[in-house]
């Protein structure tokens, strides 16, 4: 499943589609994992005028203060030619270039916001930016200190702070020393300072190698090409082999958390 640094590598793909006027969009079904807007094709005429993101949502802007909101799911995808069955929606340009998005599993979403973000209903009760710059240690230690539950399942909870999935949360505490099972009301603040600065630090080095693709292959930049973060796994997807720790003797484990894997040391990791 795509996580902030896919999502992000994906903006930056889009960024070229700037200043493009939409010729017409084609849906090929009625939904994705919900029904598109019935107004779909009000984006038809206009220009694109920005590319943000926001958590994992994509944040097309258009003219006359439309945006079209698009969330990748499980398995979507954007590129700039048909692929086969799996494409949903075709957007069309004025230039002759055009936008396909495919999504075998179909897990994704595709909505249109009408004037600000704040007041749709999939952005409003989300949590603070991970990369922002009012996202520090003390603002993860007060978010989690009362926080029953493990610190893997209280960085994947989008209302402490958006982006992190399954990945990059292992990574994120391998990189911290922290065990995943740790309960987050016992992190101490200059732990979760540690935390904050390891999931920055992973989360750019990961939009730098262009994301994660995994061996199911799902994830692809707009151009095709892979993301290439998974060289530098650390822990994720190594169950079984030596800790990369030169002094630490133990193998890398996998547990299932919240019905998730989570790989981790259990000797770097406290
Ligand atoms: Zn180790």
């Amino acid at each position: 499943m795509p996580e902030l640094p896919e999502v992000e590598t994906v903006r930056r793909g889009l960024l070229s589609l700037v200043g493009k006027q939409i010729l017409s969009i084609e849906v090929t079904r009625p939904d994705l994992r919900f029904p598109f807007p019935e107004d779909i094709d009000s984006i038809a005429g206009r220009k694109i005028i920005g590319i943000d993101r926001r958590a994992k949502y994509l944040l097309i802007r258009l003219e006359d203060n439309l945006t079209l909101l698009s969330h990748l799911g499980m398995t979507g995808r954007f590129g700039r030619s048909l692929e086969g069955k799996h494409d949903h929606v075709i957007i069309d340009f004025v230039d002759g270039e055009r936008l396909v998005y495919t999504d075998p599993r179909r897990f994704g979403i595709m909505d249109l916001i009408h004037g600000s973000d704040e007041d749709h209903k999939l952005l409003s009760h989300l949590g603070p930016e991970p990369l922002g710059d009012d996202w520090n240690g003390d603002v993860l230690h007060k978010a989690i200190r009362k926080r029953n539950v493990s610190i893997k399942s209280a960085l994947l909870d989008q209302k402490i702070v958006v982006g992190i999935g399954n990945i990059y949360a292992s990574e994120i505490l391998f990189r911290s020393g922290v065990s995943p099972k740790k309960l987050a009301k016992n992190i101490s603040r200059k732990k979760a300072q540690e935390i904050c600065e390891e999931t920055k630090h992973v989360l750019l080095i990961a939009i730098e190698a262009g994301g994660s693709t995994l061996r199911d292959g799902q994830f692809k930049q707009i151009d095709g090409q892979l993301g290439y973060f998974p060289h530098e796994f650390t822990v994720y997807d190594r169950e079984g082999e030596s800790c990369i720790h030169p002094n630490c003797q133990k193998l890398v484990k996998r547990v299932v958390q919240s019905g998730r894997s989570t790989f981790y040391c259990a000797g770097c990791q406290r």
